[in-house]
C-alpha cells in the first residue's frame, strides 16, 4: 500500500477528514479504513459481489439439472393418413 494514497477527488495527497468532508471520497461501508472515490465501488467488495452472484447463478442452473423444467407440449392428434388403408 502507498504511503501517500492521493486523493481521487483533488488529486494531492490526501486528506482524509478534509477530502471526505469534500465528498473526494467516501467511507467504503464494509472497510472503514479505506476510502473511496464517490461513485466508484470498493473494488474488494466488488469482487466479493461478483464471486457471490457467480456462485448464485451456478447454484441454480445446478438446480436446473436437477430438476429440468418440463416444456408442456399440446399433445399433437396424429393425423390420419388417408387412402393406404
Ligand atoms: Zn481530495
Ligand atoms: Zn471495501
Amino acid at each position: 500500500m502507498p504511503r501517500n494514497h492521493h486523493c481521487p477527488g483533488c488529486y494531492q495527497t490526501m486528506d482524509r477528514s478534509r477530502c471526505e468532508l469534500k465528498d473526494h471520497v467516501y467511507r467504503c461501508q464494509f472497510h472503514p479504513n479505506r476510502y473511496l472515490k464517490i461513485g466508484a465501488e470498493c473494488p474488494t467488495y466488488k469482487v466479493e459481489r461478483i464471486s457471490k452472484e457467480r456462485a448464485e447463478l451456478k447454484e441454480e442452473k445446478e438446480k436446473e439439472k436437477e430438476n429440468p423444467k418440463k416444456e408442456v407440449k399440446p399433445k399433437k392428434e396424429p393425423e390420419r393418413k388417408y387412402g393406404k388403408w
